[in-house]
């Protein structure tokens, strides 16, 4: 987890102002301030089952049709980004946490942020010459993390005994 960033307003007033700029203003709902209350309580890379899931054990009611419809929303809103990893897509927090990198482990499915300005930098360079207005990226590496490379060199050393 990364140091938070400073923002200027919660990001429930940043829904509810999403919400009423819509051209047909929408209603802030009980199970949207729920849903929006748990994820931001904690930084996490999450899917909406697993969500759904956790707010259950939790004692929190959510249908699932409202808690796919209102993360498409908090993406939208800027408060969420989406986030490709394997077969399913993960959310996190955008609003509010600093821009990074992820690995992404296939075996175990642990996620690692990192930050690095020389990345930045290559964007900020290709972009210019592209004459490109960068909004945001994502730079997923997939791959083995240290712990479950161990575990295959172990397994490997037992196979060969
Ligand atoms: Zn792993
Ligand atoms: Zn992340």
């Amino acid at each position: 987890m990364l140091p938070a960033v400073e923002v200027s307003q919660s990001p429930e007033s940043k829904f509810r102002e999403y919400l009423a700029s819509r051209p047909k203003p929408q209603r802030y709902t009980g199970q949207q301030r729920d849903m929006l209350r748990f994820i931001f309580a904690q930084h996490n890379h999450f899917d909406a089952e697993q969500l759904i899931d956790e707010m259950k054990r939790s004692g929190l009611r959510v249908s699932r049709a409202t808690a796919y419809r209102t993360l498409a929303k908090l993406v939208d809103a800027g408060l969420l980004r989406r986030l490709e990893m394997g077969p399913r897509m993960f959310y996190e927090h955008d609003y509010g946490y600093p821009a990074h990198e992820h690995l992404y482990c296939g075996q175990c499915g642990k996620v690692i942020e990192f930050q690095n300005p020389a990345i930045d930098a290559v964007l900020g360079d290709v972009c210019r010459q592209h004459n490109f207005q960068i909004s945001g990226h994502t730079f997923l590496v997939r791959g083995t993390c240290a712990e479950c490379n161990r575990a295959r060199v172990m397994k490997r050393r037992l196979d060969l005994v």
